[in-house]
Order: C-alpha cells, then structure tokens, then sequence
C-alpha cells in the first residue's frame, strides 16, 4: 500500500486517544497498533488489533471510516485525519502475507482457555460479521462452536451486500478462513424458520447466538409500490435479481450506504440513466461523502430533497409522482426534517424503482416466541440475552446500529457475556 509509513508518521500518538475511545465502536487500540508500523513490526501491530477485533481487513477498507475512528481523530480537527482504515487493511494484508494468523496469535491462551471451557458448546446462527465474530471469540475462549448457515458461504452482506468493487472478495475469503482455522464448525444450507429448529438448538447446546441479520427491504407504503419493476434494493442485491436495465431509466429511493451501491451497481449494468431520490440534502446524507462522490463520477444523478409519492403505470413501472420538500427545524428534532411542499408534485420517466430505505429482520422471526422491539428486532438486554435465558442475539437481527463494525462489536461482547455465563453454571 502506497506511503504507508507516512501515513502511520501522520499519527500524533494521542494520550486521549480519542479515535479509540469515542470513534471505533470496536475500541480497537488505534495509536498502539500504528506506533508498530512504525517501527515496522507488522506482527506486532496485527497482535494488537486481534485483541478486539477479527475483521481487520475488511473493516480497514469498508467502514465509514469519516463517522467512526477518523471522525474523531485529533489531526481531523485542523487538517485531514489520520488514515487509520488504509492502516488497518495494511496490517491485514501483512500478517496474511507473512503467514501470520489468529490461531498463531492465539493458540497458547486457547489451548489453556480449553481446560475450563473445553466441554461446552454454542450454536451461532448466522456466519455475517456479527455471527463470525462472535464464533471467533468463542474459539478463542475455548468453546465448541458451530456456525449454521443459510447459503453455501460465509460473510453475509460482506458477500451478497456491499458490491465487490467497494470489497474485494479475497479478503473476505481470507478473514473467514483465518476464523475457520480456530476449529470453528460450520454447517451450511442451514436455515432457522426452515431446516432448523430453535428449540431443538437450545436443547442441544449451552447457549445460542442469533445473527441472521435483517436484510428485508422497508416499503414506502405508497401508491403503485407493488407494479412489476419495484425492487427493494437488499433483495435486489442479496439474491441477484436484476432485470436487464441496457437504455432504460432507474430510480433509487434512499440516501445511504444501500442506496449508493444499489445506484452504482445499476448503473455498471448499463442502464442509461440513474437517479437517485433523496428527501433530504446532500449534507444530511447517511452514505459516506466518498461514495456518493464516486456515484456522481459514475454518471449517477441526484435528486436531493425530493421524495417519490406515487409509482405511475398500468401493470409495470412507467412513471414516478415526485413532490419537493423544504426542510424545517421540529420541536424537539436535532436534525432539520423534511416536509413536502405542497403543489410541488411533478411526474418523471422511470422503467425500475428501487426501494433503499432501511430494512428489516425476515417476517418468520415472530415465530421464534422472543420478545421484539418495536420495529421488529430481537430485544436483547445489556448482555445481549434475549427474553430466554440461554438465546442471545446481535447485529442488524438485535437492530444494532447498522454497521459492520457495531455489527462485530455485538458479536465480541455477547461471546463474552456468553463465556462469563458458561463460566458460572
Ligand atoms: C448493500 C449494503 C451495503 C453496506 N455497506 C456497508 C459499509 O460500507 N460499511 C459498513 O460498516 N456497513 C455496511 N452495511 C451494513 C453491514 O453490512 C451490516 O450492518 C452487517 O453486515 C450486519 O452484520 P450481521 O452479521 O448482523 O448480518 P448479515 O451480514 O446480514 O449476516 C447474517 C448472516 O445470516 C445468514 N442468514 C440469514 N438468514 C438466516 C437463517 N434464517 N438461518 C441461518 N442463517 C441465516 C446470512 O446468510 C448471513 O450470512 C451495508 C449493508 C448493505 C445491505
Ligand atoms: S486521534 Fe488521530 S492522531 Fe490521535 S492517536 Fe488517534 S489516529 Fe493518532
């Protein structure tokens, strides 16, 4: 990776460390593990990262970064901020070239961790960041632990989510093995609400950890969403739906991370023109700046502080009803909100709208008898337990906050509530 050791120079070394603390929902010790690409010991430097986290390669190159640790670095206050994501994926990279792993930076405390923990055994449904994560620091722990699956591969949206030319997919092929070779089990085609069976896992194993993510798309709840040609744009990219888009029209409800890639992946597939709709401003969008500026050289429009009202057409997609909105500050609100502007309707030409508005867990999640929040997440308590004792369950299935690394982080610290259980009984 190129100026590598300016970029780790760049770093003040901060006693506050305010990139850790406050930016990394991981809290991963970023001045320590850049201190050791300094001074060029790379083995040291992913040592530290693997103390609290598994998903250095991806996270180094795919988190919001400007939200999270660079958004609050210190050198981000007057100038640019460290480039602590570049860092990261550089100490991936390295330890994956040097033959470095987990199981070596781990191997003595798991052979110990064994002698307490060796005859216990969790299930982990779901093999996603939050899934992996949490079956890592099982491992590690000593515990037996078996990942089920629904596909044929692990990583979740690291895989049928965020579009290759964003991740590549060696790194995931790589982070997963390096979990994989901790003694990890994984059973594949293995689908809660289908082919297995929660009561059945809860017999069987110690304890259980749901993260089967939520990737069903939310609805507008508007007229015409149901004509042919309407997509959500998680099922869209998750199961690989796309229509044939060469010279047609495509509008994109959403502002965030979905919405960008959805907008750029369509937009590669060759439709002629693609734009994206979002109610609110530029500023105030979800996505990270960069993507949004790589959508724009790509040749994707935007159409900010605009919102599609009705999908127009006989029995597919012919046009959309578009109202502007202004923005306004509510009592009590700590962003402006968007409100329509009355009269300012307009139609436009479109022959697909996908829908990127946020999204949900699977319907069949009512069926399990635990409790749900409000928006129909699994609720889980402070340590992660669900409303049965013995089921815990994190990332976007619990509605942490949306991100691969809150993601992680869920699955870091129910292993640990987990251990501390297992530990007691
Ligand atoms: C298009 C897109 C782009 C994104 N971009 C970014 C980004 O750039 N940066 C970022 O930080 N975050 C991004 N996110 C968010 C991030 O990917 C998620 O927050 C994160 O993947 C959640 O992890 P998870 O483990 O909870 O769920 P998932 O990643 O969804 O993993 C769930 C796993 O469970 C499996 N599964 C599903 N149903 C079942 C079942 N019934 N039984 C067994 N297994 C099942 C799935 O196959 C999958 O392997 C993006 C999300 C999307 C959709
Ligand atoms: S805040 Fe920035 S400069 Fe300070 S330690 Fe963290 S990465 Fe380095």
């Amino acid at each position: 990776m190129e100026g590598i050791k300016e970029k780790a120079e760049y770093c003040l070394n901060c006693k506050v460390k305010p990139c850790s603390n406050k930016g990394c929902p991981l809290h991963n010790e970023i001045p320590d593990f850049i201190k050791e690409i300094k001074e060029r010991n790379y083995s040291k430097a992913y040592e530290i990262l693997c103390k609290t986290t598994v998903l250095q390669g991806v996270c180094g190159r795919i988190c919001p970064h400007q939200k999270q640790c660079q958004g609050s670095c210190v050198r981000g206050i007057k100038g640019e901020p460290v480039s602590i994501g570049d860092l990261e994926a550089f100490a991936f990279d390295k330890a994956m070239e040097e033959g470095n792993s987990l199981l070596k930076v781990w191997k003595k405390e798991i052979e110990e961790n064994k002698k307490v923990l060796g005859d216990k055994k969790v299930a982990v449904i779901g093999g996603g960041p939050a899934g992996l994560t949490a079956a890592a620091f099982l491992a590690k722990e000593g515990v037996e632990v078996t990942i089920f699956e629904k596909y044929n591969y692990l990583g979740g949206l690291l895989v049928h989510g965020i579009p290759d030319f964003r991740l590549d997919k060696k790194i995931v092929k790589q982070t997963v093995d390096n979990i994989l070779d901790l003694g990890v089990k994984v059973e594949y085609g293995k689908e809660i609400g289908k082919n297995i069976d929660l009561d059945n896992l809860e017999k069987e194993y110690d304890a259980v950890f749901l993260a089967f993510g939520a990737n069903c798309s939310s609805k507008m709840g508007i007229e015409g969403e149901d004509l042919d040609g309407v997509y959500g744009g998680n099922e869209l990219l998750e199961y690989n739906m796309h229509p044939n888009y060469e010279g047609k029209i495509v509008a994109v409800a959403g502002g965030g991370n979905v919405a960008m890639d959805c907008a750029r992946t369509i937009k590669r597939l060759g439709a002629k023109e693609v734009k994206v709709v979002y109610r609110r401003a530029r500023g105030q969008m979800p996505a990270e700046d960069k993507e949004v500026e790589e959508a724009m050289k790509e040749g994707v429009e935007f159409l900010f502080q605009n919102n599609i009202v009705k999908v127009l057409g006989e029995e597919k997609v012919e046009k959309l009803e578009l109202i502007k909105t202004e923005l306004v500050q509510k009592e009590g609100d700590t962003r402006l909100s968007p409100v329509n502007i009355e009269g300012s309707n307009y139609i436009i030409d479109a022959d697909y709208v996908v829908m990127a508005l946020g999204a949900n867990p699977a319907p069949f999640v009512k069926d399990l008898n635990l409790n749900l929040t409000k928006w129909g997440n699994i609720e889980v308590n402070e340590n992660y337990e669900t409303s049965k004792s013995k089921i815990y369950a994190g990332g976007d299935l619990a509605g942490v906050r949306g991100t691969v690394a809150w993601a992680a982080y869920s699955g870091r610290e129910a292993a640990k509530k987990i251990v501390e259980k297992l530990k007691e009984a």
